[in-house]
């Protein structure tokens, strides 16, 4: 290491390893909120009564106080939970982002809270933060960087509907600035916005972020945080963490869909609606009562920078473990059979197909069962 850093780590961590009883008087001020926020940024479990969250910290800051662990970013971590103990709790405030859960958002995990999560309050109609890196943060970002110039691990400023009544968020509308700059983006907004190349990558330089917005009302019910995540593209995605396979949904659901319909037949072209191509992987979740898929890909390219996901055929709203794989589908458009018509027989004679010109190679004129 070098030497210089050694000395900067020492002298900061001096604070934490010979002021236990310090940290131990601020982290008994905690509520439940700011243990849980703390257990969230250690990545320790952060189920139980409040005594029990209490122990499990304390038990885990005299090990670092014994190993002599130093740790500059838990040291600000507790200084700004202690901070946030002399503000009021507001009522229904569910601060932990909902992201811990990974199995339902596979895109990202979080590494480090640079700022703890707190609702909106743009009552002064703007809101500063602002975060150092340490150097072995800034190591890890800049280790991570990949040849066509995007980031493995990231600094986000994530948003979250934390008030858990309310299935459907309403749209958010963010207007940002990094270091006195205005970065782009989009209105409505997303719920995660990738701030490393607006950042000042150097050691212990204070970057401040500002946020405001031309609805302040439409962040009433939302929280932020500014954290450090490793992300997962769509394609690792899909390739670590494959989605469930259905062996024909559109059949079945055809057969609802047609149930009180005088047509027997439905013709089902699998072309993606927003690029125009040809899916490659048919999805649909199992939510969704409608025969026609979405593609996978194309949907994680998409629904990387939202928190709450809805199906682009029917917006009923989705998480990823919902999402299912039509294998019949997959093996047609692995032969490069993209065009189906489905058909109904009728008094068990096989309904002859009328497509004009005979049946083109491409369509797979599928009977469904009565
Ligand atoms: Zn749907």
């Amino acid at each position: 290491m070098n030497p210089c850093i050694s000395e900067v780590f020492s002298v900061r961590d001096l604070h934490l390893v010979t002021d236990f009883k310090s940290i131990k008087k601020k982290v008994l001020k905690f509520r439940v909120d700011e243990l849980v926020q703390l257990l969230v940024f250690l990545k320790m479990d952060y189920m139980g009564l409040k005594s029990i969250l209490q122990e499990r910290i304390l038990e885990y800051l005299k090990k670092i106080v014994e190993e002599n662990v130093p740790d500059i970013s838990l040291q600000q971590k507790i200084d700004e939970l202690y901070e946030l103990t002399k503000l009021p709790l507001r009522k229904h405030s569910h601060l932990v982002g909902p992201w811990h859960d990974a199995e339902t958002f596979p895109m990202f995990s979080e590494i480090r809270q640079l700022v703890v999560s707190r609702k909106f309050d743009l009552a002064n109609g703007q809101q500063s933060v602002s975060f150092t890196l340490t150097p072995h943060l800034i190591n890890k970002i800049l280790k991570g960087k990949q040849a066509d110039g995007t980031f493995r691990f990231e600094i986000q400023l994530n948003v979250w509907n934390c008030e858990m009544r309310e299935d459907v968020w309403n749209d958010v509308f963010l207007s940002i600035e990094v270091n006195k700059k205005p970065i782009d983006v989009l209105h409505p907004s997303p719920h995660l916005i990738y701030l490393t190349q607006y950042c000042q990558l150097k050691e212990f330089f204070k970057n401040r972020i500002i946020i405001s917005s031309s609805r302040p009302q439409s962040l009433t019910n939302y929280a932020f945080s500014l954290c450090i995540v490793k992300r997962r593209f769509p394609f690792e995605v899909i390739e670590d963490t494959p989605v469930k396979t259905v062996d024909n949904d559109t059949a079945n659901l055809l057969l609802k869909q047609l149930e009180d319909q005088v047509e027997r037949g439905y013709k089902l072209y699998l072309t993606c609606p927003i690029t125009k191509s040809v899916i490659v992987w048919p999805c649909r979740s199992v939510k969704c009562t409608h025969p026609e898929v979405f593609d996978l890909l194309t949907f994680l390219n998409a629904q990387q920078y939202y928190l709450q996901w809805k199906c682009p055929v029917c917006r009923k709203i989705i998480t990823y473990q919902d999402i299912v794989m039509d294998k019949f589908l997959k093996e047609h458009l692995d032969k490069g059979l993209f065009k189906f018509a489905f058909y109904k027989r009728r008094n068990n004679t096989k309904f002859t197909d009328n497509i004009d010109g005979g049946i083109q190679c491409e369509v797979e004129l599928i009977a469904i069962e009565d």
